[in-house]
């Protein structure tokens, strides 16, 4: 029985929390997050899209410590929680070494898996909106199977993605695994690398070196874009939801876009007087991406509060620092 005064002097509850990719965009501000939660935080990251001044401020923390691993390998560690997002999420750096893109997701979903599996910890997969491909039910809820190319250039991210899902519900059903499943859909804001190569930071970095923006295709495909802000909190959200919620839930901003309206704004904010300039659409190249939140709204009580003018702002202002 406890009474008051073990109750009083127990530690407080603080949880060994292993972020993979944790010096990537989203992984960066997911660890900050934690540690201001009382957490203890466990980065293993390659560094192969992401960087140590991302997780620079953090490196003093007492409670943060930083693993130079590749998830495709096993790894050994006690923990009680696990966000498993390490995978380049921009097509150029995911598309540079396909075969490592797949290896990363199917892999390293596996190794982490046997990790939950051996710890007992929570484990939740950063999966994504490219699971549905190029959508045909639009906004896309949680239901729809999607269209994806098993056999083009974005297939070792989509099908990668979709292969650790797999995976995820057969430990789940198989060995009774903890089990979350975000499907993320586009991510923006402060940390994203300048040479990133997705289209909120090209547009931004392009207008502010005063280049034409790269539009590719007509400009007409539309993309909902999240502040990181509002997906770490639907993601620290999920990771402490009730056991049986295991997704796959939608994270994302339904506000959809045209890539020249969101130029347009790029450019209102920054250079009034900047020009775009057509560029080809890269392959398979979806036409239409918005998420249908009803699941997040419901079970995690979860929406997205900044809307892009505002996100933009933060975003221009903090590569106004970086690139000086
Ligand atoms: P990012 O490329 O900035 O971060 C990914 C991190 O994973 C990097 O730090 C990279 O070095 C690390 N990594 C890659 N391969 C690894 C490996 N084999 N072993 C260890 N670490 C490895 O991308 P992000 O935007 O921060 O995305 C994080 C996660 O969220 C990814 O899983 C991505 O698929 C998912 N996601 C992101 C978005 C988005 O819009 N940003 C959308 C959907 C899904
Ligand atoms: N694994 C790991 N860390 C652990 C436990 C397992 O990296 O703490 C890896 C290990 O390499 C293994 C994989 O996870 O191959 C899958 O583990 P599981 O127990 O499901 O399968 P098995 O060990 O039977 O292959
Ligand atoms: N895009 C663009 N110009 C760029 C980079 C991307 O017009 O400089 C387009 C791209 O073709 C796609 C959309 O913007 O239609 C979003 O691309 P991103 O790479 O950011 O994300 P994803 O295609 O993975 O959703």
């Amino acid at each position: 029985m406890t009474n008051s005064s073990t109750t009083r002097n127990a530690p407080p509850v603080r949880t060994r929390i292993l972020v993979t990719g944790g010096a990537g965009f989203i992984g960066s501000h997911l660890c900050d997050r934690l540690l201001a939660d009382g957490h203890d935080v466990l980065v293993a990251d390659n560094f192969y899209s992401g960087t140590r001044d991302n997780i620079r401020n953090l490196l003093d923390h007492p409670n943060f410590e930083l693993l130079r691993h590749d998830v495709t390998f096993p790894l050994y560690v006690e923990v009680d929680q696990i966000y498993h997002l390490a995978c380049p999420a921009s097509p150029i750096f995911y598309q540079r070494d396909p075969v490592q893109t797949t290896k990363t997701s199917v892999h390293g979903s596996i190794n982490m898996l046997g990790l939950a599996k051996r710890t007992g910890a929570r484990i939740l997969l950063a999966s994504t909106s490219e699971v549905y491909g190029d959508p045909e039910v639009h906004p896309q809820p949680e239901s729809y199977w999607g269209r994806v190319n098993p056999v083009g250039i974005r297939s070792c991210y989509d099908e990668g993605k979709r292969c650790a899902e797999t995976l995820f519900f057969d430990y789940y059903r198989q060995h009774d695994l903890e089990i979350k499943v975000a499907r993320i859909f586009n991510t923006y804001g402060p940390l994203m690398r300048p040479d990133d190569g997705r289209v909120v930071s090209n547009f931004i970095v392009q207008a502010l070196g005063g280049e034409p923006l790269t539009v590719y295709g007509d400009g007409l495909q539309t993309r909902s874009f999240c502040y990181v802000d509002d997906l770490v909190e639907g993601l620290v959200r999920l990771m402490d939801s009730p056991r049986e919620v295991t997704g796959p839930v939608n994270l994302g901003n339904p506000a959809e876009f045209t890539m020249l309206e969101l130029a347009e704004k790029v450019l209102a904010e920054v250079d009034p007087a900047g020009t775009i300039e057509k560029h080809p659409l890269p392959q398979d190249d979806p036409t239409q991406r918005s998420p249908d939140i009803s699941t997040a709204k419901t079970v995690l009580d979860w929406e997205p509060n900044v809307q892009l003018a505002e996100g933009l702002k933060q975003t221009i202002d903090y590569f106004r620092g970086v690139l000086g």
